[in-house]
């Protein structure tokens, strides 16, 4: 059994990550915190193997320090945040020994982990492109991890995303993208639409399995792991 706390269990993904380890035999749900609950981050690492974060990008830096310091695996799902600034304390908390892991994914829906791969194809043939990515008007952060992380991994492939990243808040979305690239005569686009939050549990319940054997203290990005 691997114990699993969540932070921002209250709020839209938390609480589905909460019914999805509760729905699954070798996982146990350890602890909710969240603001709302009135249960911070600190009384649930305890009793927990894995943290998995769905919260803001103010919390989420804090939460991960806590679990690097409580030697709890951290899955990460909140955006916004700077992970980078992380990476190097998870490292650092390595070489004295300690063997928490950290995975954060910007993206847990394997079409849009598709999505980002066959961008990354594209982008060396066709250079130019525009990323347009579309989200319920809940969201706080903008553009959303899930461009950010797309852009890179084209301007690594040779490719060449047009500034600004184009964001659309509207009520009735969920989590949505399109690049578009075009050449001469032509454009290609590649889109991925997420209709249903059910979308990211594979991959959350995936990370969660595997987040302890990870060999790197630091990892970003579902594909590591498919
Ligand atoms: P949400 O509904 O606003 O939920 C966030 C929850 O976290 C709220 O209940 C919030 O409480 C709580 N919270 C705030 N600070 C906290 C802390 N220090 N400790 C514990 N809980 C805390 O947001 P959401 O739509 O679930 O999205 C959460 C994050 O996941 C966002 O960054 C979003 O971009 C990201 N996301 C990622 C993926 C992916 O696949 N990686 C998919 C969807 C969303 P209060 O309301 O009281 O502040």
């Amino acid at each position: 059994m691997i114990r699993v706390a969540v932070a921002g269990a209250a709020g839209r993904m938390g609480s589905a990550v909460c019914e999805a380890v509760e729905a699954a035999d070798d996982l146990e749900l350890a602890g909710r915190a969240d603001p709302t609950l009135d249960v911070p981050v600190a009384a649930v690492l305890d009793g927990a193997d894995v943290l998995v974060d769905f919260t803001t990008p103010e919390a989420a830096g804090g939460n991960v320090r806590e679990c690097i310091a409580a030697d709890v695996h951290a899955v990460i799902g909140t955006t916004g945040f700077d992970v980078e600034a992380v990476r190097g304390e998870a490292e650092a908390a390595a070489r004295d020994g300690r063997r928490a892991r950290v995975f954060v994914a910007p993206n847990f829906a394997i079409g849009a982990v598709l999505m980002m791969q066959m961008a990354r194809q594209a982008a060396p043939h066709l250079t130019e492109c525009e990323i347009v990515e579309l989200h319920h008007d809940g969201k706080l952060d903008a553009p959303s991890g899930t461009a950010k992380r797309t852009a890179d991994l084209i301007r690594e492939a040779g490719g060449n995303v047009h500034e600004p990243i184009h964001s659309v808040r509207l009520p009735g979305l969920v989590a949505h993208q399109e690049v578009i690239f075009g050449g001469e005569g032509q454009t290609l686009s590649i889109r991925h639409d997420t209709t249903d939050r059910s979308s990211f549990m594979p991959g959350v319940l995936l990370a969660v399995r595997r987040v302890g054997d990870l060999p790197d203290p630091f990892t970003v990005g579902l594909e590591n792991l498919l």
